[in-house]
């Protein structure tokens, strides 16, 4: 080959670039992120400027701590009409690089903003592969509330178990089928519930102390569907960690809310907790093993 192409020069320099790129610690993934926003987003390691606007609407939410709804934030910019057209947009962009928590007031949502993200959230698109593994394992089966494609004739989607906003990933093991009634419920539920809470309640090694945060980031009265405390406990007993949390002196009522299909799932409402100990889940594990001698003893 005597002559090298324009385009092949210029993949030349692309692998080199990688290269040097690679060794200076950012990965292939990384590089290969299409954007140039996300790519300088990921090599600089801070939020970049997305724009004038998109700064604007920053420096609106931080000066707003205690919230600022969408209309009000459209109000404080007043933007031409054509730029309000790309508002909602923007404030995905926005949410995408920054933690923006969202919060019911009555019946207003308002918006507060919580810090920028360690790393962009990850808004790749769940995979075809990714996609069909979900179908294939969920056997037609709704995995939320059981219904099936034969017998009810419902739809599956594929759906993020833990949300995107809670730090949830796009693998296989977060991934699951539903149908398209108990997706719609669940998206409802989730925009209901402040993301940064839930995202710090589901981080903790203690499963104990997962469910205990969850339940206190959702708040005292409010119930909780089933689902979400199967989701940050992550094991198949959490049932019996849930009622464990009685050691330590919480309460928790357990109730019923309605699911799609006239079924019912069971919800557990957090009526009082207390301080968690240094070591929660050994903390109770020698509570039982205590109580177990007790019992022991008590009958022989
Ligand atoms: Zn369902």
């Amino acid at each position: 080959m005597r002559r090298i192409s324009i385009s092949g020069f210029v993949s030349l320099l692309l692998i080199r670039l990688m290269f040097t790129l690679r060794r200076a610690g950012v990965s292939k993934s990384m590089v290969a992120l299409s954007g140039s926003c996300r790519y300088y987003g990921l090599i600089l390691a801070k939020p970049p400027s997305l724009g004038k606007i998109h700064d604007q609407m920053l420096a609106v939410l931080k000066e707003h701590p205690e919230g600022i709804s969408e209309g009000e934030m459209r109000d404080a910019l007043a933007l031409p009409s054509d730029e309000q057209v790309q508002f909602g947009r923007r404030r995905r962009d926005l949410h995408y690089y920054h933690q923006i928590a969202k919060k019911r007031i009555g019946s207003k949502v308002v918006y507060i903003y919580v810090g920028p993200r360690e790393q962009p959230l990850d808004a790749a698109p769940i995979s075809s592969k990714l996609r069909a593994q979900a179908i294939h394992a969920a056997h037609g089966r709704c995995g939320m509330c059981g219904r099936t494609i034969e017998k009810h004739g419902i739809a599956l989607v594929v759906d993020h178990k833990i949300p995107r906003e809670w730090g949830g990933k796009t693998e296989s093991d977060n991934l699951w089928a539903i149908c398209e009634e108990c997706n719609h419920g669940k998206k409802n539920l989730f925009a209901s519930v402040d993301s940064a809470a839930m995202r710090s309640a589901i981080k903790h090694d203690s499963v104990h102390v997962r469910i205990g945060e969850l339940l206190k980031a959702a708040g005292v009265g409010v119930p909780v569907p089933s689902m979400w405390l199967d989701i940050a406990a992550n094991q198949d007993e959490w049932r019996k960690r849930l009622r464990e949390l009685r050691y330590l002196g919480w309460v928790i009522a357990a109730s019923r809310a309605g699911v799609p299909g006239g079924r019912f799932q069971s919800a557990y409402t957090l009526e009082k907790f207390t301080e968690w100990p240094p070591d929660a889940t050994g903390w109770i594990a020698n509570y039982e093993r205590e109580r177990a001698k007790r019992n022991r003893q008590k009958k022989s």
